[in-house]
């Protein structure tokens, strides 16, 4: 049996149509859009034109307000790095989360070494930011919120617009990674007051090392500190020669999103839910209610001493109602993840994030407050455009094949 990709959260396939968009400029068009003395380097600016343009209309912004980077880990550093040193005389605290991207929170402690001082504010239990807590750091003194759109592990969708409303009421700069949500679910940088707005190639089906940052040009004009110096490219944000290939297909990735994306995350969300269901009716005919025993202190919303029931042999992570089509994210009870893991190597999950390793390291379960019974065991489905019905069904009863053979193991039950 070929191997089944449900990792889409970790990266996606180039779309053929994409990789077919971006094979002239490899070769029989290999300018440089900045040579500007011949028809090379003229046909490259229009192909890098016409995708700023894509990009932009995909985020309901303006070309001339997309500045193209790396990918979103770059574009995540410009906008904290370079908002905070142009802003710095206006204030030296930034508000974020606990559940964001490691680009995010590395880099805000980063910044806590040249005098910044941040706020991290935990989610709720079901992974979404508390909007009254939100209010209640913003200081004189806060010039950047920086909340993620959706999120990579669990796929929870923030609350973006009411975010955007109150950094807007408050005058605080709104910078929004966009990574997972930009091109499955409509963004509109307008709708939601986002000022800066980080997305990524290689995560809706375009290719990897091409990304862009959103930079509000009116309403208000948005200041950066450009963090790479060099020819000036990019209207001084970002020097460096543009990679005319890799922009080319991010911007056909985004012409392709525009036309399928509704279509698109009806059907996914659709698998999900096939998987989930399937998931549960395979487990909770393989095993009963399953108790433990000892005491259990969990953070967040439910302190439970003494005797803990966990109903079902599954846990949902983070909210169902505001979530990614192609998410799931679940703790398989009373199973241990690692071997888990390792009895399916035809389906490729992943525990978390494809940036921790192993399963020390779910900062975001861990921030949920889940008890160490749930943190032991997550695995993450990243569904997207390629997987079929019959892909999940197959995912479904190999995983719950797996997590039964492994439970009739368990010391635990
Ligand atoms: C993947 C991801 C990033 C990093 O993007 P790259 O383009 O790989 O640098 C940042 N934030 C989120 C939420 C992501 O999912």
């Amino acid at each position: 049996m070929p191997a089944i990709y449900l990792d889409h959260h970790a990266t996606t396939p180039v779309d053929p149509r994409v990789l077919e968009a971006m094979l002239p400029y490899f070769t029989a068009k290999p300018g440089n859009p900045a040579s500007r003395s011949h028809s090379f380097g003229w046909e490259a600016d229009r192909a890098v034109a016409r995708a700023r343009q894509r990009i932009a209309a995909l985020a309901g912004a303006a070309e001339r307000e997309i500045v193209f980077t790396s990918g979103a880990t770059e574009s995540n550093n410009l906008a904290l790095k370079g908002a905070a040193e142009a802003y710095r005389r206006r204030g030296n605290h930034l508000v974020t989360m606990a559940t964001e991207h490691k680009a995010v929170l590395d880099t805000v402690h980063h910044l806590e070494h040249s005098g910044f001082r941040v706020t991290v504010l935990p989610p709720q239990p079901d992974g979404l930011l508390d909007l009254a807590r939100l209010r209640a750091a913003i200081l004189p003194e806060t010039v950047l919120v920086s909340v993620m759109y959706a999120n990579n592990e669990i796929g929870t969708i923030q609350p973006v617009r009411e975010i955007g409303e109150i950094c807007r009421q408050t005058g605080v700069l709104f910078h929004c990674d966009a990574a997972q949500a930009f091109g499955k679910i409509p963004v509109d940088v307008e709708a939601a007051h986002i000022d800066l707005l980080s997305v990524s190639a290689h995560k809706m089906y375009g290719p990897k090392g091409a990304g862009a940052l959103y930079v509000r040009g009116r309403n208000p004009r948005v200041e950066l500190m450009a963090q790479i110096h060099g020819g000036g490219h990019e209207s001084g944000l970002r020097s460096g020669t543009l990679n005319v290939p890799g922009i080319v297909g991010f911007g056909e990735a985004c012409a392709i999103a525009a036309q399928e994306m509704a279509g698109e995350a009806v059907r996914i969300a659709a698998l999900r839910d096939s998987l989930l269901r399937q998931l549960e009716a395979n487990l909770e005919t393989g095993a009963g209610p399953l108790h433990m025993n000892g005491t259990m202190h969990m953070n967040g919303a439910m302190h439970i001493n003494g005797t803990m029931h966990i109903n079902g042999t599954m846990h949902i992570n983070g909210t169902m109602a505001h979530r990614l089509p192609g998410n799931l994210n679940v703790s398989f009870v009373g199973v241990d993840g690692d071997a888990l893991l390792t009895g399916i190597p035809q389906i490729a999950v992943s525990a978390g994030s494809a940036c921790g390793s192993g399963y020390d390291s779910s900062y975001v379960l861990e921030a949920l407050g889940l008890p160490p019974a749930l943190l032991q065991c997550p695995v993450r489905f990243g569904i997207g455009r390629s997987n079929t019905q019959a892909e999940i069904d197959c995912a479904a009863s190999r995983v719950a094949a797996a997590v039964r053979e492994l439970r009739t193991l368990s010391p635990v039950l």
